[in-house]
């Protein structure tokens, strides 16, 4: 059977007060009685002795036998539930209880009888006589005998400590019980609350509703990592969503755009309204190659996100990178009038170099579509921790705040009317981060609009 959280987490409080009650009373009843019996019968054991000397006592201070201190000593042991009779060495009775008041000793042993088998119903108890000599001077004077209902007996006291001590225990028990409830139930109430809070924000999410977020202040750990688990991931399920989305509309522009050209240009070739001319022809060829590298693209990156790249890792210093790379793209950043900086350094990395290779040429190609002639490109290498970076910085026309966290992902271009024009197609940023991923490193970007874009990968030495 299925319970809510609430339901459970109270029954299991009562059920844990209900269990420490039972403990609690079993070990009272076990242990606190039996010491409360031992010491009742230590107690009455004394007193026996106690009358016996205090009879003694009388005799030696006297030197003979005194009919009212021995009745008082009688009269006191009566009203403690003890029945004495002091007997000369002959045989002869002083005083005795039964014969001073015989009605009020049998109404004693019928109460205290009542007392035990009030107590403990199964009671076999009975009236029971001891005889102790007295003896002075080394000689028997006489003896004490006190009869008593055995083995032991409670008296009113006792009898009255036994129950408020359980009357006790019950109260306990009941106010745990209640506190139990109580505390339960906030508890309960304390977690439910959040849990179903989160199920439904999840139940939103499921149903593809990303944008409803989970508001839910916990001072529970865990309940608050759950909240921000369960924000988290629609957060990413919705930028997912949108990229999902916005990769097949880019896919589609991208396709459409060179095909719309190709069937136009040849519709007009075929119905004799263009010569097919070679630089007509040629027009059709440049939106073939484009058509080409996008699909090349989207290959390379099918290949390095599907399966782990293999790296051919080996130690070399940065400027053997990075040099040669310059030198090939000299002529082309000359052209468009942007300055190109490297500061050499001896920092050595272990790699695979025609992987990082790919990376700072797909950075680079961007520097130099997106710095405007006039600008300048500064390269830099330096140690960081366990890292090698390698930082590309430019003074171009940067990247929006809003576009900054998308920019690594497939087709995904900041401007794309602007980017239009410069033949990007949004995947070389994707592809280096997946080469330096497969590194153990990392890559990223700080910008500002209008103000110019750094990158920085982070490679393990
Ligand atoms: P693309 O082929 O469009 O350049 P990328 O993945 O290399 O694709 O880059 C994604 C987007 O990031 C680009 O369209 C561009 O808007 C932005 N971007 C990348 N590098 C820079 C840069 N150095 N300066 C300004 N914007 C940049």
């Amino acid at each position: 059977m299925k319970m809510s959280l609430r339901t459970r987490l109270s029954l299991s409080y009562v059920f844990i007060a209900l269990l420490c009650v039972f403990f609690i009373s079993l070990a009272s009843n076990l242990y606190l009685e039996k010491y409360f019996r031992e010491y009742v019968i230590k107690t009455q054991e004394k007193r026996n002795d106690e009358i016996v000397s205090m009879i003694g006592r009388q005799y030696i201070e006297d030197g003979k036998w005194n009919y009212s201190t021995i009745e008082e000593v009688g009269i006191n042991a009566l009203e403690q539930g003890l029945i004495i009779s002091i007997l000369k060495n002959d045989g002869s009775v002083i005083w005795s209880a039964l014969e001073y008041n015989s009605g009020l000793c049998q109404k004693m042993i019928m109460d205290l009888t009542h007392n035990m088998v009030s107590r403990y119903p199964n009671w076999k108890g009975a009236y029971e006589e001891r005889i102790y000599p007295i003896i002075v001077g080394g000689a028997e004077v006489g003896s004490v005998k006190i009869g008593y209902y055995g083995p032991f007996y409670f008296n009113d006291i006792d009898l009255s400590f036994i129950n408020t001590l359980n009357r006790v225990i019950f109260g306990i028990g009941l106010l745990s019980l209640a506190v139990a409830l109580v505390l339960g139930y906030i508890m309960a109430r304390k977690l439910s609350i959040p849990i179903s809070k989160v199920t439904k924000t999840a139940e939103m999410i499921s149903k593809g509703n990303f944008t409803d977020k989970c508001d839910v202040k916990s001072s529970i750990k865990e309940i608050s990592m759950l909240t921000g688990t369960i924000n988290n991931l629609s957060e990413t399920l919705y930028k997912q969503e949108s990229l999902r989305k916005r990769l097949t509309a880019d896919v589609a522009h991208e396709l459409r755009t060179p095909l719309a050209t190709l069937q136009s240009h040849m519709e007009a070739m075929i119905d004799g309204i263009w010569e097919a001319d070679v630089e007509r022809l040629k027009s059709c060829h440049e939106e073939i190659i484009r058509l080409g590298r996008l699909v090349g693209d989207l290959e390379k990156l099918a290949k390095y996100e599907k399966e782990a790249i293999m790296l051919k890792k080996t130690e070399f210093a940065i400027a053997e990178l990075v040099t040669p790379i310059l030198l090939n793209y000299q002529s082309e950043f000359s052209a468009k009038g942007i300055e190109l900086e490297y500061d050499e350094s001896s920092i050595k990395i272990c790699a695979d170099k025609d992987k990082l290779r790919q990376v700072l040429v797909n950075l680079l190609s961007n520097s130099l579509k997106y710095t405007q002639p006039g600008g300048i490109v500064k390269i830099s290498d330096r140690k960081e921790d366990d890292f090698v970076v390698l930082a590309i910085e430019d003074n171009g026309q940067g990247i929006s705040e809003a576009d900054l966290p998308f920019i690594f992902e497939r087709f995904y271009r900041a401007d794309e009317s602007r980017n239009r024009d410069t033949g990007g197609s949004g995947i070389g940023l994707a592809i280096a981060r997946a080469l330096v991923e497969a590194h153990g490193g990392s890559i990223s970007v700080e910008s500002e609009l209008g103000k110019g874009a750094k990158f920085e990968v982070f490679v393990p030495c």
